[in-house]
């Protein structure tokens, strides 16, 4: 029989160079990973998706075996570290697993985790190894996802990975990091965590609200999570244009949304410098007599608008049709030809 796997009895097509993971996929069979990383290399290294295969002696990672005319039986391997202090609890890949295959740690609390110091210096994110449970997808994300290479595996002598590193075992902050975030993403447990929500909201708290980045032209994909009507953290979406990933602007630079520091009025400047509060009304009806007042007296090709990358398409679009149609004239630009 060529090309076809049989997966706890069901009889499964695959085409050359497919993983049994692969094939049990498409069929809406899940086999359980964690350091499965979609569009990266598998490295098997958590082996959670291990697989007894007929004829073969032993467990074989599914994620990294191709599959071949033969037959298995799923089994899962997963250890239990998921603790209610957890930063991502409620939001842990491990923790979902260990739920789902009623897996119990044997390890008392208090013995769970090797204690390794946090490292808090970095400024978008929190890395704690006492956490991690060295399936490399971090690593996997940083350097095939958004090519950065700026972390990297420790290995053993058999190839499991020990540590891992930033540049020469330094702090995100002293490496080639850009801090796009792809790595936390990609954490399957709390390893990993955005320094400004750790411990501020549980992931049950919050809204998600599926928008566009609108700080350039790209158009990623992202979800705001919101908390009584505050972003408190950005993730990607996995569809076209960034299929998940995200820079370091899109990913954490949200704060000034909830700024005390942005301006909710307008502000109308006086003679002597100043600047006043003023209603909508008073402004933009004081913004339409000058402009008006220029045009008429010199005009239309004295006035220039420019636009900014900060701003949706479509007010883009509002602000060329206003110059083009309203002012007459083809004075507008945009702050991404400086
Ligand atoms: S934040 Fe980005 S660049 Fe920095 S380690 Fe993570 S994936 Fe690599
Ligand atoms: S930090 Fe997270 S993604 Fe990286 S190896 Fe540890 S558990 Fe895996
Ligand atoms: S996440 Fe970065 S690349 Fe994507 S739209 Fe926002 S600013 Fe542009």
């Amino acid at each position: 029989m060529e090309n076809i796997i049989v997966v706890n009895g069901n009889e499964l097509s695959f085409e050359q160079g497919e993983t049994i993971l692969e094939v049990a996929s498409r069929a809406g069979i899940e086999i359980p990973t964690l350091c499965h990383l979609k569009g990266t290399t598998p490295t098997g290294t958590c082996r959670v998706c291990v697989v007894e295969v007929e004829g073969k002696g032993e467990l074989v990672t599914a994620c990294s075996t191709k599959a071949a005319w033969t037959k298995f039986q799923m089994e899962v391997q997963a250890d239990d570290d998921a603790d209610e202090l957890c930063p991502a609890w409620g939001d842990c890949r491990l923790q979902e697993l260990a739920y789902q295959y009623q897996v119990t740690g044997d390890r008392p609390v208090g013995e769970r985790w090797d204690p390794v110091p946090m490292e808090t210096v970095n400024p978008f994110i929190i890395r704690d190894f006492s956490r991690c449970i060295r399936c490399g997808r971090c690593v996997k994300a940083c350097n095939e996802v958004q090519v950065n290479k700026a972390i990297t595996c420790l290995e053993d002598s058999n190839g499991r990975i020990t540590k891992i590193v930033a540049g020469n075992d330094k702090p995100l902050v002293e490496s080639d990091c850009v801090f796009c975030g792809e790595c936390v993403q990609a954490c399957p447990v709390g390893a990993l965590v955005e320094k400004d929500s750790r411990y501020k909201w549980r992931p049950r708290e919050v809204k998600r609200v599926r928008t566009t980045c609108s700080y350039c032209g790209v158009g990623c994909q992202i979800e705001l999570h919101v908390k009584d009507g505050r972003v408190v953290k950005v993730t990607g979406v996995d569809v076209p244009p960034n299929n998940g990933s995200l820079c370091v602007k899109g990913r954490f630079g949200y704060a000034f949304i909830g700024s005390e520091e942005r301006l909710t009025k307008p502000l109308i400047k006086e003679q002597d410098g100043s600047f006043r509060e003023a209603t909508w009304d008073e402004a933009i009806k004081l913004v339409a007599e000058r402009l008006y007042g220029i045009k008429e007296a010199v005009g239309p090709d004295s006035i220039g608008v420019f636009t900014s990358a900060r701003m949706t398409n479509e007010e883009n679009y509002l602000a060329h049709k206003f110059t083009r149609a309203v002012l007459k004239t083809n004075n507008i630009d945009h702050c991404a030809r400086l």
